[in-house]
């Protein structure tokens, strides 16, 4: 009984070595996920700005030489203004000239407005720029320790998976079946030792005769609060094997 208890012992150590390499790798596949979303989804608002702001320029740069053209026009109707012949005429030329020069004034106001959103594109631009920079170092650094953790982790869980099946070929499968419903039922934890004569797992304390049993290793003993088997791991943990 005595081989099958350190058997439960090495098996359980095993397990919490497994779940402590799971839960830490659990956690930092998230964070990095995500650290990549924020990144990408501030790239991209990076380039949206950025073709914004292309799309600002080459408007203005249209209105520019639109302005060109109609103060061409302006030009050409003031000369005709010193040619008219009548008043109908002179009517007609002042309107033109008039709607050229509405033209204008809209151009104009226009090209003031695409200068103040090219000035607030410009800035965004710079300071995402920074932010940018930011979020892709700190992206790239937690993805490297994740990678690094899988490449440590790894290695370490083929092993614990190894040793653990090599256990579990020694431990009786009805002995071992009891303990993987204690520790489908407590997180994990089937296997406790005593502890200042009280559960490891629950912390109740023990009645001396439960004591001498645990200490005989007569039979598997469970404890009467939270189920779990008690060992008394001083013997168990100190005999090389
Ligand atoms: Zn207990």
């Amino acid at each position: 009984m005595e081989e099958v208890l350190k058997r439960l012992v090495e098996l359980q150590k095993v397990d919490l070595d497994l779940h402590k390499l799971e839960s830490t790798r659990g956690d930092l596949p998230q964070q990095v996920n995500h650290l990549e979303k924020r990144f990408k989804a501030a790239r991209e608002e990076y380039e949206q700005k950025k073709q914004l702001l292309l799309e600002y320029q080459k408007e203005r740069n249209l209105l520019e030489m639109e302005i060109k053209g109609l103060k061409e026009k302006e030009n050409k109707y003031k000369d005709q203004l010193y040619q008219v012949k009548n008043n109908r005429e002179y009517d007609a030329v002042t309107m033109e000239l008039e709607s050229v020069r509405n033209s204008v004034r809209k151009a104009e106001d226009r090209i003031l407005e695409l200068m103040t959103l090219e000035e607030e594109t410009d800035q965004f631009l710079q300071t995402q720029q920074e932010k940018l920079a930011g979020f892709e170092k700190e992206y790239q650094q937690r993805k490297k320790e994740l990678e690094d953790r899988i490449a440590e982790t790894e290695k370490d869980e083929i092993y614990l998976k190894d040793q653990r099946d090599k256990i579990i070929r020694r431990i009786d499968p009805r002995n071992l079946s009891v303990y993987k419903r204690i520790a489908g039922a407590k997180n994990g934890l089937a296997v406790v030792p005593v502890v200042r004569n009280a559960c490891g797992g629950c912390f109740k304390t023990l009645p001396p005769q439960k004591i001498l049993e645990i200490r005989n290793m007569q039979s598997i003993r469970f404890c009467e609060v939270c189920g779990r088997i008690l060992v008394w791991e001083d013997r168990l943990t100190e005999e090389e094997h």
